[in-house]
């Protein structure tokens, strides 16, 4: 049976809500027709609350009580918020933002509840699920807060979506059938994302995705206005006259986006003194070049990990508020070799997206599925204590894969299942997900075969399966929400780490393997000499080798051990070839005499 389920954009400026109805997604308007609603909260003395643009009117007279960009708090330590927040932020006593008394979630939950009002007032019924748009970038406090809020505001949130992957879906769905890969640049008040995604027959495949929680139009206005201050010579100012100031700064930088000229005019903003100067976009755009720059490195970061060339794109879409500046539409374009593609509306592509996903979950839009990948590789620990990858990262879910293994040692008991997300060589540098122990019966090494798959389905939920092949009993664990939902920035983290230890880390496994394989080598080289196969020519040479191989053994030396080992095979080559001709003579005689 099909249900509604709201599609919601809880942007940093401003959030728009949309239903799909009689197969079609729609953008609901509130009362003011618009179907935008300023993310803007007041909240007076009395505790009332207003929130839209309601809320933002009352800014010039209460500026301290209209709280906006609330986003930016979402799932903050109280280390982590900026200064110049444009309402005052204090500590609540579990440590975490306040602001009026509000926690963050709080704050977004009004937002979240008035766009739940305009749907049911414009829809007529109550509906209490819904899904939700956040930056490809938030990390998991930062989605969790926002699943909160949902709750707080009388909503389950069916899913948290991507920005990105919303605004490509509202461009895919008059696509349908297409084969295409495009990025999304989204660059909002906020936050920056980029995402690679494929489509083709209604089916969403996220390829990469890369961004910062802290990149926006905010930061441009800051600079802006520090910009203007610093001309004028003002060394300082109140915070409460700074969000006046801001407010105009970013004024004039849109005004900018459509004139090549704008005056920044604040009349007695601090009650006496006035501000009053001409700002050229060309002055604009000198300002805006390196935070420009940061998007520029960051799509090339994404492209690199989808392995694809900017020319293997057909599209690439530009959304949010901040991408109307045609110096960012520059950027786009001197990036990615081709004009950005701007059918989408910057303010409402996301939201529709969100619909649309609203609508393919409750049932109501039926030829589009969306796909997502994982953000660390998965595996396990194995002999040695390196790392198995079963699922590389970036690999597109639900998936599963699995593989074999063996016990390590003579009549072990059972195998210990360590289950590892990360993108080093060595098991310890990795996260442990989780671990157990599948016991087994006793056997000689390398008989008792374990298989191991990881499943991962559409929610990331990953499964880990281990069957004893020679009983068929199966040992299952679940690992929840850790392979999709990990903080965006502990990934960013471990990959730097893996790029940064590549060498060390790389050095580490051909050792550990070179290790491995030398003393499994070792004693079945010795046992072989010892029946006197070999003539002196060929232990001699065989000898050097072990002695090599015990060497480079001592000295702990990569690629010396890996030389050797490599030298003791080819040493006993012929040796060992000799002893299985032995071998298979001794059992076709046998078999000539039973005749
Ligand atoms: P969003 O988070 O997508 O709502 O985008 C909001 C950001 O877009 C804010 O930083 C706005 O200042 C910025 N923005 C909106 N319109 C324009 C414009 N015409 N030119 C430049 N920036 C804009």
């Amino acid at each position: 049976m099909s249900e509604m389920i709201l599609g919601i954009d809880l942007g940093t400026t401003n959030s728009a809500v949309g239903v799909v109805d009689s197969g079609f997604p729609i953008l609901l308007a509130n009362e003011d027709g618009r179907r935008i609603t300023p993310s803007a909260v007041w909240i007076g003395e009395d505790g009332s609350i207003e929130v839209g643009a309601k809320a933002l009117r009352r800014r010039v007279l209460e500026p301290g009580r209209v709280v906006t960009s609330v986003k930016r708090l979402m799932g903050r330590r109280m280390s982590e918020v900026e200064d110049d927040f444009p309402v005052k932020v204090e500590t609540g006593v579990d440590g975490l933002p306040r602001v009026l008394g509000k926690t963050p979630e709080e704050l977004s939950a009004e937002i979240l509840r008035e766009m739940k009002r305009v749907a049911e007032w414009r829809l007529g019924v109550v509906v209490t699920k819904a899904v939700i748009t956040v930056p490809a970038y938030f990390h998991d406090a930062q989605r969790a807060a926002t699943k909160r809020a949902g709750e707080l505001a009388g909503l389950e949130v069916v899913r948290i979506l991507n920005e990105p992957t919303a605004a490509a879906l509202a461009y895919g769905l008059e696509r349908l059938g297409e084969k295409s890969r495009v990025a999304v640049y989204d660059l909002g008040g906020g936050t920056f994302d980029l995402s690679i995604l494929e489509m083709q027959d209604g089916v969403f495949q996220v390829l990469a995705t890369h961004g910062d929680t802290r990149l926006g139009g905010d930061d441009l206005d800051r600079t802006l206005l520090d910009f203007i201050l610093e001309r004028a010579g003002i060394a300082e100012v109140s915070q409460l006259n700074r969000v006046r100031l801001s407010a105009e700064a970013e004024r004039v930088k849109m005004a900018l986006s459509n004139e090549s000229e704008a005056v920044f005019r604040v009349p007695f903003y601090d009650g006496s003194r006035s501000l009053e100067q001409v700002v050229t976009r060309e002055e604009l755009e000198r300002l805006a070049a390196p935070w420009l720059a940061r998007t520029q490195r960051l799509c090339r970061q994404a492209l690199a990990d989808a392995a694809l060339k900017a020319e293997d794109l057909s599209a690439v879409l530009v959304v949010g508020g901040s991408t109307r500046m045609p110096a960012v539409r520059r950027a786009v374009a001197e990036l990615f070799g081709c004009e950005p593609d701007v059918s989408q509306h910057p303010d409402e592509a996301v939201a529709l997206g969100a619909t649309i996903q609203g609508g393919v979950l409750g049932g109501t839009l039926k030829q589009m599925i969306l796909l997502d990948v994982t953000p660390l590789s998965l595996g396990i620990e194995t002999f040695g204590g390196l790392m198995n990858v079963l699922i590389p990262r970036n690999t597109t879910i639900p998936c599963k894969a699995g593989e074999m293994f063996t016990n390590a040692a003579d009549g072990q008991l059972a195998m210990r299942v360590r289950v590892l997300q990360g993108e080093r060589e060595m098991a310890k540098d990795n996260w442990e997900l989780g671990s157990f122990d599948v016991p087994f019966a006793p056997a000689g090494k390398g008989q008792t075969r374990v298989g191991v798959q990881f499943k991962i389905d559409e929610n990331g939920i990953l499964e880990v399966l281990a069957r004893d092949i020679t009983t068929g009993v199966d040992t299952i664990m679940q690992i929840e929400s850790a392979a999709v939902d990990v903080d965006d920035m502990a990934v960013e983290a471990m990959v730097s780490a893996s790029v940064e230890h590549a060498f060390s880390d790389m050095a580490e496994r051909v050792f550990t393997e070179a290790r491995m394989k030398a003393e499994e080598l070792l004693p079945a080289v010795e046992a072989v000499l010892n029946q006197g196969l070999a003539d002196d020519f060929e232990r001699a040479e065989i000898d050097a080798a072990v002695i090599a191989v015990k060497e480079a053994l001592a000295a702990g030396a990569a690629n010396p051990l890996k030389a050797a080992v490599q030298r003791l095979d080819t040493a006993t080559e012929a040796l060992a070839a000799r002893l299985v001709e032995q071998a298979l003579d001794a059992a076709l005689d046998r078999q000539l005499a039973g005749e």
